[in-house]
């Protein structure tokens, strides 16, 4: 089903990586290679780059309707395929294929919805203050996209980024994640299976360092969209930004979720749980801190300790989650947690890598929960995007919101609760762009923005109508009468 070698689609067509360099790529579940992928460099960049660039007018100038109907090609090929692209998510990230059909439908509805906006590109017609004159609004493309996306959730990533930036009538250069490499592989064959127009949407292979690096760099690409740490973003935001290329950022998050004496027990356990265990805690709107009141602490730290127990640990639809994405992950995850001991912090659950014959060669991290915790320590102001969560004990409501806020990101938060006025409190205080009462930190929907505020990203917003602004130029045309000529 994985194909055994991975290569670029630049133009329409497979191909190698200059040199023919090639990488291995592991399968997270069994610690067993899995395909070679082509390693790219500046020099295949720069390929992409050039072909894109030359399919781009033509592109921009395919009326934004008919693009969207080249787009729901794309889409309609997704659906057809939608049980192969999702055995490709689930071999490549060891997660369920439950997980990964569900994911992939999820694409294919961002998908929909972008074809879509080629009949709705809205500009805004307004008044004039001068007579005989008229304010009109206009979206254009920018020219070419430099897309670069992370493993987590592979191919809502991908059609996150390219639907967007492909209807506001740019072309696109993503470059794959190293770790899902056949995810983006499988829908440039997609594209190029439906007739998709050559050079508009190419997929370059590799390394973030040798060849990300290199897309963010090349002074040809017009926007760079990059979803991914905070660490790689600020470095992004600081090439790209020096030839003011227009510069998107999704990035991390270290989100809180707040439990309340009033809460629903159960509910907020089912969620902690999912917050922070599935997808093994990959996902920028995981749940890594639980701040709970304390008269209720105890209670609701047995209950979720027991639902912890209870997590299947591997790669089939009876798991609750799979392994972390590669060692080198688990490595620093399991680091964090041994230096965090260091400090006092105890670990009530979890913290080592899975070593049973059943998960020993893949990178299992066991669901992990810690408390006595200073909110100051590296460990509840850090990202770690695996499976572990941290417990913080407080007073009441203010203290609960203080400590939700004291982060340097602002990416998601929740809180658990019946009573309405800390619910809109909780919502109108909290520094993040996400907000949810009753539920989990993670969920986005094709059709609304998502984003953080301070570390967790640069103030845009995807998906939604929102990503057109990442995506396209407004120009100003302004249309003069003359009375005298009718
Ligand atoms: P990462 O930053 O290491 O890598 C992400 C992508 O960037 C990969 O494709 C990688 O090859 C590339 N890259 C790495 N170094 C680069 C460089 N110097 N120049 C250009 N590209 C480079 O992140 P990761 O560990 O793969 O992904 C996890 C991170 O992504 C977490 O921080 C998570 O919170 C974040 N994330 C954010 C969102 C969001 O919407 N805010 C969604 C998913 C994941």
């Amino acid at each position: 089903m994985l194909p055994q070698f991975i290569p670029n689609w630049i133009d329409g067509k497979e191909c190698e990586a200059h040199n023919n360099a090639r990488f291995d790529k592991i399968d997270p579940a069994t610690g067993q290679k899995q395909s070679s992928v082509a390693r790219s460099t500046e020099a295949d960049i720069a390929a992409a780059v050039q072909v894109a660039r030359k399919a781009q007018s033509a592109w921009a100038d395919t009326p934004p309707v008919q693009r969207g109907m080249l787009l729901l090609e794309i889409v309609l090929g997704m659906k057809a395929r939608q049980k192969e692209i999702a055995e490709i998510v689930a071999a490549e990230t060891g997660k369920s294929f439950k997980d990964a059909f569900g994911e992939t439908g999820g694409a294919i509805q961002l998908g929909l919805f972008y074809a879509s906006e080629g009949q709705r590109l809205y500009g805004r017609t307004t008044t004039s203050g001068a007579q005989n004159k008229y304010a009109i609004t206009v979206r254009q493309p920018l020219g070419v996209a430099g897309l670069i996306v992370p493993a987590n959730t592979p191919i809502a990533n991908v059609a996150w980024k390219m639907f967007p930036a492909l209807i506001c009538g740019n072309s696109v250069v993503m470059k794959a994640s190293e770790d899902t490499p056949a995810t983006s592989w499988v829908i440039g064959k997609i594209a190029t299976e439906v007739g998709f127009p050559k050079g508009v949407l190419n997929f370059v292979q590799g390394f973030g360092r040798e060849a990300g690096a290199a897309l963010v760099a090349h002074p040809d690409v017009d926007v760079v969209s990059f979803t991914g740490s905070t660490a790689v973003g600020k470095e992004i935001q600081r090439i790209a930004g020096e030839r003011f290329a227009r510069v998107s950022l999704e990035l991390g998050g270290k989100n809180a979720l707040v439990v309340c004496d009033d809460a629903d027990l159960n509910n907020a356990v089912k969620w902690v749980a999912l917050s922070a265990f599935s997808n093994a805690g990959q996902r920028c709107a995981a749940c890594s801190r639980v701040i709970v009141f304390d008269s209720i602490y105890d209670q609701f730290k047995k209950m979720l300790l027991e639902k912890a127990a209870a997590q299947k640990v591997g790669p089939t639809d009876n798991d609750d989650f799979g392994p972390v994405i590669n060692e080198r992950q688990l490595t620093n995850m399991i680091a964090a947690v041994d230096a965090s001991k260091k400090e006092g912090a105890r670990v009530l659950c979890g913290g080592s890598r899975l070593t049973d014959p059943e998960h020993a060669n893949g990178f299992y991290m066991a669901p992990t929960i810690l408390e006595n915790v200073s909110p100051a320590a590296a460990i509840s102001q850090k990202e770690l995007f695996g499976p572990i969560t941290i417990l913080y004990c407080v007073k009441g409501f203010q203290d609960s919101l203080d400590m939700a806020n004291d982060s340097e990101y602002g990416l998601t938060a929740c809180i658990h609760t019946k009573n309405f006025d800390r619910a809109v409190k909780f919502c109108d205080k909290i520094r993040t762009g996400v907000a949810v009462v009753n539920g989990g930190t993670y969920g986005s929907e094709p059709h609304m923005p998502f984003g953080g505020l301070k570390q967790s990203g640069n103030g845009t917003r995807e998906p939604g109508t929102e990503a057109l602004d990442v995506y396209s130029e407004f120009k100003d045309i302004y249309l003069m009468m003359d009375p005298s000529h009718l």
